[in-house]
């Protein structure tokens, strides 16, 4: 878990920030609402300001600053930039550079700099307490040239003050004199922070641990509908990893995505606009493909048991029979893709239907699998 750590070369500034602001939360919080009781103003206040510095940080710095999936107007750029300061995550062009950086290179021990290689803690944390500055920044010239940008990355500390911490002690001392300010401070404020940090870093660590990959299995990104609960939709992190750029990252209609839905919307009040989307083939290709991997990959496993077994064998048949035909699926979705012809849901769902039974299947061979006594 702590393996590979560099203890020597701590980042003082940012590490006591995060074990004072942590320590704070878990200490004072329970103490100020054991002295004061659950107050409706400040447990609001607190969810407010989650979902306003939360949504800063998956709509405003990863997918329209990060990601560049949506174009925004000015509004929409200076209030993500104003309440993501407010995280507490770094000036969006830092945050940026950095989450480039762990898509080019991802799980690569060097160069991603939150690799889950080096471990959960370190991918989760860990990073921030040995992380040196200045950053090279080389790969978000692009952001550079953006005034709003560079002016956050100025004074994003001090905005962050402001807007983090002094703004939900002030409204909970208008509130309720010097309880509701320390409430405000408290609670909204710095546990708030704490709570926001930890669900934005739980993306590098859990969903590179945890989770399902129908996309691509090559990388350690999963995709978990649980981690998408507290991270307003970033939790399909295989998706993302397969597809950067589209402005969704939960693409079926049963997954739970409100940054993608508040992009929707701010796209219709005119407010977002040039949202970028991954064609439905290509989604199915990649669905196809990785299924087609899985199941290559099960076959050769088989292979390797020289025992024999009818029940098995049929199995192994069969599995290779369907894998044949993904083939065919592929081919035909690649081709009407490059010939720019629009297949029909009723094709797309068969092909789907084929990857769904072939998963099934291989989870029947997988349970035919002799086990080492
Ligand atoms: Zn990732
Ligand atoms: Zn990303």
């Amino acid at each position: 878990m702590f393996k590979n750590i560099p203890f020597d070369r701590v980042n003082w500034t940012s590490s006591s920030f995060l074990v004072i602001t942590f320590f704070t939360a878990v200490i004072g919080t329970p103490i100020y609402f054991y002295h004061f009781g659950f107050d409706p103003f400040i447990i609001g206040m607190f969810i407010a300001f989650f979902i306003a510095t939360g949504m800063s940080i998956t709509l405003g710095y990863h997918r329209l600053f990060a990601h560049k999936a949506f174009k925004a107007k000015k509004p929409v750029k200076l209030i993500t930039l104003l309440f993501g300061a407010a995280a507490f995550e770094d000036s969006a062009l830092d945050w940026s550079s950095d989450h480039r950086q762990h898509h080019k290179h991802v799980d690569d021990e060097h160069d991603d700099p939150y690799s889950i290689t080096k471990g959960f803690f370190y991918a989760h944390i860990g990073w921030i307490f040995f992380k040196l500055y200045p950053r090279p920044l080389a790969n978000v010239n692009d952001l550079k040239k953006d005034p709003l940008v560079m002016w956050q990355h100025r004074h994003h500390q001090i905005i962050g003050l402001l807007v983090g911490l002094a703004l939900p002690t002030l409204l909970g001392a208008l509130y309720n004199g010097w309880v509701g300010a320390l409430g405000g401070f408290l609670v909204s404020g710095v546990a708030r922070v704490v709570a926001v940090q930890h669900c934005t870093f739980l993306i590098n660590s859990l969903c590179h641990t945890l989770g399902n990959r129908p996309y691509d299995s090559r990388t350690s990104a999963r995709d978990s509908w649980l981690m998408a609960i507290f991270t307003f939709g970033e939790g399909y992190h295989n998706y993302h990893h397969s597809f950067q750029h589209d402005y969704r990252n939960g693409v079926k209609p049963w997954q739970l995505d409100p940054t993608k839905w508040a992009i929707w919307t701010l796209n219709k009040l005119g407010l977002a606009y040039d949202l970028k989307k991954v064609p439905e083939e290509k989604i199915i290709l990649a669905e196809l493909r990785e299924t087609q991997r899985q199941a290559e990959k099960q076959l050769t496993e088989s292979k390797r048991w020289n025992i024999s077994c009818p029940t098995r064998e049929a199995a192994m048949e069969k599995l290779a029979e369907l894998t044949e035909r993904l083939s065919e699926g592929y081919s035909e979705i690649e081709q009407a893709a490059a010939d720019k012809v629009a297949l029909s849901r009723k094709t797309l769902a068969y092909w789907r239907e084929q990857a769904a039974e072939t998963l099934e299947h291989l989870t029947v061979l997988e349970s035919l699998q002799p086990r080492m006594a």
